[in-house]
């Protein structure tokens, strides 16, 4: 029996061990180590599985996204019924349409220039040249946006997994147990699915980073809030909906529908994962929600009067970490003292949950390689 340790239960690690657990993978014995970590980026996650913005030409993962994007309900839709539970595939999954939301014609312009993509581009790469269009004085569509509630489908992973036989050990990855794990016979992998701590884990197990992780980091603490009903006088049914500020420095995201809404906030920039200045970023979000509240009275032109009932927010934090443009860090780490094969498997930037329903086959590549 081969003996796996995956290092947290992010979306990632969730995901990889989903796919390492089906049928063709008997004789793969997984166990989790996670410290369920309450700024664990995965559980503050509106998880907009979106388009918008994600320039084809500078994103290496465009195109594995895209695939993620494909065969996203499929899957969302077997783990449900695999974990016998009663939601709806539609309480968790949906595809549909992205608005932006901007206050001058003249914003919207500018930063449709920035989104379009390239007609030649895209045709080359057998992509639709229609997915953003500008529609009315304000606003810009996108056609292909799809949303996920990141936190149901943790849960649901989580149950399939222990019904699967994988194990959860509430522990802290640290020098003692990394000992412990290397001189373990039994044990022939390990992958880290850490995320935003993965670098000064790594650092503090004195591994050798990963090449890409030797780029620059730039971390960040950020906030979703969500709640049932708390979007009042919303007519249209929507996936993602962004209003953006009119120097087109902030923005706000609603996403879901109107029974459930996240709205995806601020995010501050920070040094380490031990600067938690909540201080600092409750009083950005602060502005980013008043954003949201007065936005009728900075854009008189927009028809769409939507308002938040503040009242019945929740909110979670989280990190997030991004080097350079890279989306995802995926490669195998250089332990020399130990015949285990170890790999980094992590989250950057705001994307993390497109690549969940396709990891688990790009890291099963990695192994048994
Ligand atoms: C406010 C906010 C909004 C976001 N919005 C979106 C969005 O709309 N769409 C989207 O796709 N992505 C979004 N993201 C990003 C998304 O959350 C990340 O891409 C994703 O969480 C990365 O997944 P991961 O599994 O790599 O890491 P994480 O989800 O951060 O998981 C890391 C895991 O490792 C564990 N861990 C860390 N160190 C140790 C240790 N020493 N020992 C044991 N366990 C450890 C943690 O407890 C955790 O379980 C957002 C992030 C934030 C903060």
């Amino acid at each position: 029996m081969t003996k796996l340790i995956i290092v947290g239960s992010g979306i990632l690690g969730l995901s990889v061990a989903e796919y390492l657990t089906r049928e063709m993978f008997q004789g793969i014995d997984i166990k989790i180590i996670t410290n369920n970590h309450k700024f664990s980026g995965s559980k503050a996650a509106a998880a907009n599985l979106a388009t918008k913005g994600q320039m084809f030409a500078r994103d290496p993962h465009f195109e594995l996204k895209l695939h993620g994007k494909k065969i996203y309900k499929n899957w969302i839709h077997n783990l449900i019924k695999e974990d016998n539970c009663s939601l709806s595939i539609d309480s968790i999954f949906k595809n549909g349409e992205g608005i932006d939301y901007f206050t001058s014609i003249n914003n919207r312009d500018k930063h449709y220039l920035r989104v379009k993509q390239d007609d030649n581009l895209l045709k080359k790469r057998n992509l639709p040249t229609n997915s953003i269009l500008k529609i009315d004085e304000n606003k810009i569509k996108y056609l292909d946006e799809s949303w996920v509630d990141a936190q149901e489908l943790l849960n649901i992973l989580k149950n399939v997994l222990i019904k699967r036989g994988v194990l959860f050990e509430a522990n802290d990855f640290c020098q003692k147990k990394y000992h412990e794990i290397m001189i373990d016979k039994n044990i022939a992998h390990l992958i880290f699915c850490t995320g935003a701590w993965t670098k000064s884990l790594l650092e503090n197990l004195n591994i050798q980073l990963p090449l890409q992780m030797t780029k620059q980091e730039r971390l960040t603490l950020g906030s979703t809030f969500f709640g049932d009903n708390i979007i009042q006088n919303f007519k249209n049914h929507f996936i993602l909906s962004e209003k953006i500020s009119n120097d087109l420095k902030s923005k706000v995201t609603f996403s879901g529908d109107i029974n459930k809404t996240f709205i995806s906030s601020s995010s501050l920039r920070i040094k380490s994962i031990h600067d938690m200045n909540m201080e600092e970023l409750n009083s950005k979000n602060n502005i980013i929600l008043e954003l949201a509240k007065n936005f009728l009275e900075d854009s008189p032109n927009l028809k769409e009067k939507y308002f938040y009932n503040s009242n019945e927010i929740s909110q979670l934090n989280g990190f997030r970490v991004g080097y350079g443009h890279t989306e995802i860090i995926l490669d195998k780490l250089n332990i020399s003292e130990s015949k285990i094969k170890a790999f980094v498997c992590s989250g950057a930037h705001k994307s993390g949950y497109l690549f969940a329903p396709v990891i688990g086959r790009i890291v099963q590549n990695l192994l048994f390689s």
